[in-house]
């Protein structure tokens, strides 16, 4: 481009204008972006996240400690330590997993045989230290309080396809 030509194009802003055109252009055109966290994406059902330990209805813990998500963990971020109860049985006393380790590849949930643990839908769990990653059971049993209608929904619906 010659001297003149760029001179001509500074003056008139020819730049600015084609810029300006296609903001113009893209005015109309749906959104790409959302606004997130007030907005969000889809979430395919097969989606997993956070952990949580369920319980039955009438609030007793599913988890009979038999240690086969420990065991099956590729990660070993599963750290269980059972009892059993005067009735014969077994109950967990401790259930840790730290969540810095998990590779979120679902094997703890397919290995329960009393669907006790399992990956819900909640992403938004970051945390601004490492410790706060180190669950225990209470907090995996309030996970699973605080999610039981979508948990239940999603098993059930993965049952169906079983
Ligand atoms: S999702 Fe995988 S890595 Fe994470 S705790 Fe379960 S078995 Fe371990
Ligand atoms: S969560 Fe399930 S697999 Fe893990 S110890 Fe409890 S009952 Fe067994």
């Amino acid at each position: 481009m010659s001297f003149i030509e760029r001179t001509i194009r500074t003056v008139l802003l020819v730049e600015l204008m084609q810029g300006m055109w296609l903001t113009f252009r893209y005015m109309f055109r749906p959104k790409v972006t959302l606004n997130y966290p007030y907005e969000k994406g889809y979430l395919s059902p097969r989606f997993r996240a956070e952990h949580a330990l369920r319980r039955y209805e009438g609030g007793e813990e599913r988890c009979i400690s038999c240690k086969l998500c420990e065991a099956i963990c590729p990660a070993q971020a599963i750290t269980i330590e059972g009892m059993a109860r005067e009735d014969g049985s077994r109950r967990t006393l401790r259930y840790d997993i730290d969540m810095t380790k998990c590779i979120y590849c679902g094997y703890c949930e397919e290995a329960c045989p009393v669907d006790a643990i399992v990956e819900g839908p909640n992403f938004e769990f970051a945390t601004e230290s490492r410790e706060e990653l180190m669950y225990d059971k209470m907090k995996l049993l309030d996970n699973g309080s605080r999610w039981e209608v979508e948990l239940a929904l999603r098993l059930n619906q993965d049952k169906k396809y079983r």
